[in-house]
């Protein structure tokens, strides 16, 4: 773990970390607790003096030094990234690209900081706003994207002139250690960024309660991120949370199906379908479903399922067991309720390592668990439908609202969709929406509060306003 500036940690009890692909203890970490997470605000809070009141260029030189060398040890990174995570090597590498862009956009926002004069009322008065870093801001983050839901905030926050205590998930801690240790070659002082590894309750309960933690930023299930929230009232914490999805994928029948494809493919695949904007429900309108889950089906088979450090392949290992389960289940209460699987549907080298096909079905409704719950899995359930109104509807139909995205070719269809989905983010003929420079979060279940963009910073600073007579 990284406390204090140290690291520190050998003396506790080890967690193993396993390599998805094959089931191998590639590493141990320290199971961190209570201790230690009070050890890393008491860092925190001791740095927020002196990094907040350096100059936002100061700040932005640091943070340009650590993409740099990030950028340096990208190789090394996405390989230990494909080793803890599985996701193939080349989607690791995007990752880390991704990762890194939200250091080089806020080392240039955080300049960007304005404050307002307002017209006074009294012409003896001047009104003034400024906005001021929160104070110690605690992360806690997902497996699925070990660098960039770490950057995502990390990044912002520092611009911001806040401090931070980063807890990662268990199973993919490496990327994370890996990130603070070239923090620290950076330059950027001792204790401005914490790493504590271990119990998520313990260390959570700890910063929950410290009053000194200002912030808590959450990426991962809606289920902990509502936890959290209770958690966060009694010292009336700002909260930014980033939960769980279910993409609905719209095809109209004027949809370019060939783009469509490709985008589906994409948005449902990548990462072994384990990303929260990945499609979840694919609805395809009537006169155009055959021929779209055609093309579709043909594309999911071509996908290469294997070990991600391997050349050649498409789709890792999921994360572990439970994940495998969880897609088992959903296929086969599809089944059970009508769907039918036109490709994959079963588990792979099992033994080996946690392989599922890629796997579509058709003939799907909402009645089954795959149209409702995050299957987190490469499954796509294919429904038909027929009139705008319908898909609206039924697009909207789960409490989650993160990512949707609509493929038509007809301006005025686009517009109609795209402004009554309560999503967050909507893909516009678009399988792959997210960016830096733009606000990412969800309507609904699916979380509060925004990363990425101008709005990312806001969520780390408070608004003060000064009021002078003379
Ligand atoms: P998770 O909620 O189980 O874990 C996320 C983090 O919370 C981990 O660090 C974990 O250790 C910690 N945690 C678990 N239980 C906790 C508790 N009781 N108290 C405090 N911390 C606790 O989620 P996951 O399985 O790691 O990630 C998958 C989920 O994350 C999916 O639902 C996915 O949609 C969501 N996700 C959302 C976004 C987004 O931006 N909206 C991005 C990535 C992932």
């Amino acid at each position: 773990m990284f406390i204090d500036g140290q690291w520190k940690g050998n003396h506790l009890e080890q967690i193993n970390v396993i390599n998805p692909a094959d089931k191998e203890i590639i590493a141990q970490i320290p199971k961190g607790g209570g201790a230690e997470a009070k050890q890393a605000v008491d860092a925190a809070y001791k740095a927020f003096k002196t990094w907040s009141q350096k100059t936002a260029e100061e700040r932005s030189h640091l943070l340009f030094k650590w993409h740099q060398l990030i950028n340096e040890n990208k190789e090394e990174m996405a390989k230990l990234m494909t080793m803890e995570q599985g996701k193939p090597y080349k989607e690791a590498l995007g990752e880390m690209s991704y990762a890194n862009s939200f250091i080089s956009w806020y080392a240039e926002e955080g300049k960007r900081i304005y404050g307002e004069t307002i017209p006074a009322s009294d012409s003896r008065k001047r009104l003034l706003v400024q906005k001021q870093p929160v104070g110690v801001v605690a992360a806690i983050t997902p497996w699925n994207f070990p660098a960039a839901m770490i950057t995502r905030k990390v990044g912002p926050a520092l611009a911001a002139g806040c401090t931070v205590v980063v807890k990662p998930a268990e199973e993919t801690p490496l990327t994370a250690l890996k990130l603070a240790e070239l923090a620290e070659q950076a330059g950027i002082p001792k204790c401005v960024i914490n790493v504590v590894t271990g119990n998520p309750q313990e260390i959570s309960e700890i910063w929950l309660k410290d009053e000194r933690v200002r912030k808590l930023t959450f990426t991962g299930s809606t289920e902990v991120g509502k936890l959290l929230m209770r958690g966060a009232a009694d010292t009336v914490k700002k909260i930014s949370l980033e939960l769980g999805g279910h993409a609905p994928f719209i095809v109209m029948d004027d949809a370019d199906l060939d783009k469509a494809v490709q985008a589906v493919v994409a948005s449902k695949f990548r990462n072994a379908g384990q990303t929260c904007i990945c499609t979840n429900r694919v609805y395809v309108q009537e006169s155009v479903a055959e021929a779209f889950s055609e093309k579709m089906t043909k594309a999911v088979i071509d996908l290469k399922v294997g070990d991600g450090l391997k050349e050649g392949i498409d789709v890792g290992p999921m994360i572990n067991e439970e994940a495998v389960e969880k897609v088992k289940e959903h296929v086969a209460d599809a089944v059970s309720k009508g769907g039918q699987v036109v490709c994959g549907g079963e588990e792979l080298n099992k033994g080996e390592g946690y392989y599922f096909q890629p796997t579509v079905v058709t003939h799907a409704d909402e009645s089954m668990l795959c149209m409702n719950e995050e299957t987190f899995g490469p499954l796509a359930p294919i429904a038909v439908f027929k009139e705008e109104d319908e898909v609206v509807q039924r697009a909207n139909h789960t409490p989650f609202g993160l990512a949707a995205y609509v493929f038509t070719e007809n301006i005025g269809r686009a517009i109609r969709i795209s402004e009554q989905l309560e999503y967050g983010i909507v893909g516009l003929n678009d399988g792959l929406p997210s960016v830096a420079q733009a606000p990412f979060g969800g309507y609904k279940e699916s979380g509060l509060g925004r990363e990425g963009g101008h709005h990312g910073i806001e969520e780390f600073l408070e608004v003060k306003y000064i009021s002078i007579a003379f």
